[in-house]
């Protein structure tokens, strides 16, 4: 589905990425994980096109989403995005935050994405807040409101950066258990956090950044529990 090759992103004088490859099968979970700082939001804004490239190759399926001559309003309808927060428009009912990007920018009937965005609504447990503002939300529900829009598209990879470290303690729960329903339905996942347990028992695979490289890149036991460099001990330990 995604293919890194030797991607290249500097800010100034800061080499944030010096040289990532890696790849995400389809309906594979990637945990992306790093100390803060070491560039998995910057990975992340690049292969969303709100960061460019300075080299190497980002390849969606058979797109080479790095070539200017691409695509990038079709490329983000194959993609869904979801931040750490600032998700939703405050002065906008939920209904209308999931369907403002499927009408204006992908050019949806209003008819096909209300339809479209009660299913996942209804999905998620939430049709009946349809016409709610988002402060009428807990953060929890927000964020999986957030998620539904994500999906509008039915995009071919779901990009979760740090979705869960803005809420309450009480709230995280529901929310990874709304990834873990997605991941058991299917759905590419690539996924920046902090919840190492989560990750542990979620993602497939782990994608350890450090210095602006890829440190490891295995199963969660192998790098997790089993690694033997001691900076990747190091970096686990805190969360223990
Ligand atoms: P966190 O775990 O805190 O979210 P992160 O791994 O997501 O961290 P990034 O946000 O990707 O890290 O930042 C990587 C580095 O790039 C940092 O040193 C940051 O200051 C720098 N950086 C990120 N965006 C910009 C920007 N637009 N301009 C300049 N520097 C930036
Ligand atoms: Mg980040």
């Amino acid at each position: 589905v995604l293919r890194l090759d030797d991607v290249r992103k500097s800010f100034g004088n800061t080499q944030v990425l010096r040289g990532i490859s890696f790849d995400i099968h389809q309906h594979e979970v990637v945990a992306l994980l790093g100390p803060s700082g070491s560039g998995k939001s910057t990975l992340m804004k690049c292969v969303n096109l709100l960061e460019q490239v300075d080299d190497g190759q980002i390849w969606l399926g058979n797109t080479d989403i790095t070539d200017p001559r691409a695509d990038q309003d079709k490329i983000r309808a194959r993609i869904g995005v979801v931040f750490q927060q600032f998700n939703l428009f405050p002065h906008m009912s939920v209904l209308r935050n999931v369907t403002l990007a499927a009408i204006k920018v992908h050019h949806w009937s209003k008819d096909r994405a209300e339809t479209r965005a009660m299913e996942l609504l209804e999905r998620i447990g939430m049709r009946d807040k349809a016409s709610a503002y988002p402060d009428q939300l807990s953060g929890g529900q927000q964020q999986r409101v957030a998620i539904a829009r994500a999906l509008m598209t039915d995009p071919e990879l779901l990009l979760l950066d740090e979705i869960t470290s803005a809420l309450d303690p009480m709230l995280v729960g529901e929310v990874l258990n709304m990834v873990a329903e997605l991941k058991a339905q299917g759905t590419t996942i690539l996924m920046a956090t902090h919840e190492m347990s989560f990750a542990h028992e979620a993602a497939d695979r782990i994608v350890l950044l450090r210095h602006g490289v890829i440190a490891e890149n295995g199963t969660p036991a192998e790098v997790m529990d089993e690694s033997q460099d001691p900076e990747t001990i190091e970096f686990f330990s805190h969360f223990r």
